[in-house]
């Protein structure tokens, strides 16, 4: 299913417009298809970048399904974007051609609304800009993007290696770090999929007494290997019972999506124990009269703006925090979100794309 090349016409004949190949969502809950498209030019304050590597992230599944409000086909997934800046709009500042330049979820912000001005750019409210949600993201040879949404990315990241990070560690890191636990704290992070592995690496790195919390008792040696201090096996044991037992968690991380594992967890939390979440469930039981008896805390957390993407990758260059990878080329961006949606994956799925 390759769909064919369009032709401009100018005044003396017909040329081939450059073209780039991308794959591409042609109707709400289509298939992904592999399409030639124009070369999109940089509107103001964008910038192009010629895409290097673009992970596949289970969020993709509301780009293909159109689950957003004004959802517009056809779109191109991908929001863990890393490439170089080909080309920029005129009043384009801070960034020059051949930067090498990640973009994530948050597709840029005003910085002239009220919640920008009061530094909350992540909820910008004059677009809802997301990457490949309602503007073209990742799956393809180039991207325009706010410049507003770049992060830098360090040298010592590969493409390759950096674009999970652009989401998946984004989200981990950026929750870890606004957690207010402090070294030696005791940390947990529920669930060791493709959130999870990199909680593990960053709540580690970051000094805190790490647990990691998964089903079954094979999980244990990659938990340590990722340098979790503590591994509990949630069919093996009551893990809040054994949160409890050393100590009680300061913080614990919800990197799953099932309301019934969260619920069974937030028992293990300590006094003033704060519980995030960053994975959405149908629904979440909570018990109220323990969270007031321990003076403890529910938050959400959305996983950050360009800034922090930015932060994301220079800790994990520092920290040689990676994400473990299953790459496809981007012909095979069809095959590689199946891989991605069956769960399988060990554990991020990624488009090579140039
Ligand atoms: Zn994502
Ligand atoms: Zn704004």
């Amino acid at each position: 299913m390759y769909h064919h090349a369009l032709t401009v016409s100018v005044d003396d004949g017909v040329i081939a417009m450059s073209n780039m190949r991308a794959v591409q969502v042609s109707r709400r809950g289509g298939p992904l298809e592999l399409v030639e498209r124009p070369i999109p030019q940089p509107a103001a304050g964008e910038v192009r970048v010629k895409v290097e590597a673009c992970g596949v992230c289970h969020s993709d599944v509301f780009a293909k399904e159109g689950a957003f409000p004004g959802s517009v086909f056809p779109r191109v997934p991908g929001h863990e974007i890393i490439g170089v800046v080909d080309a920029l709009a005129p009043d384009v500042i801070g960034f020059q051609k051949g930067d090498r330049v990640g973009i994530g979820w948050n597709g840029g912000y005003c910085g002239a609304c009220d919640p920008c001005r009061r530094g909350h750019t992540f909820g910008c409210a004059t677009t809802g800009r997301i990457t490949g949600i309602n503007r073209d993201g990742g799956y393809a040879e180039y991207v325009c993007a706010l410049a507003s949404s770049l992060a830098r990315v360090p040298t010592e990241l590969a493409s390759l290696d950096a674009a999970p990070l652009m989401c998946a560690g984004l989200t981990t890191f950026n929750a870890l770090r606004n957690s207010g636990a402090s070294p030696g704290d005791l940390v947990a992070i529920l669930g060791l999929g493709g959130l999870g592995h990199l909680g593990v690496q960053y709540a580690a790195q970051m000094g805190f007494r790490t647990v990691a919390i998964a089903r079954g008792g094979d999980k244990a040696p990659l938990a340590k290997q990722l340098g979790a201090h503590v591994y509990l096996d949630s069919e093996a044991s009551d893990v809040a019972t054994e949160l409890q037992k050393l100590g009680g968690a300061r913080v614990i991380v919800a990197t799953v999506t099932n309301g019934e594992a969260m619920t069974a967890v937030m028992g293990g939390l300590g006094l003033a124990g704060k519980f995030m979440i960053l994975g959405a469930p149908e629904s979440l039981t909570i018990h109220p009269a323990m969270l007031i008896g321990g003076r403890q805390t529910i938050v959400a957390w959305y996983s950050g703006t360009s800034i922090d993407s930015q932060d994301a990758l220079a800790f994990s260059a520092l920290s040689g925090v990676r994400s473990m990878n299953e790459v496809f080329p981007l012909a095979r961006a069809a095959e590689a979100y199946d891989r991605m949606l069956s769960g399988k994956a060990r554990f991020r799925v990624v488009l090579k794309v140039s």
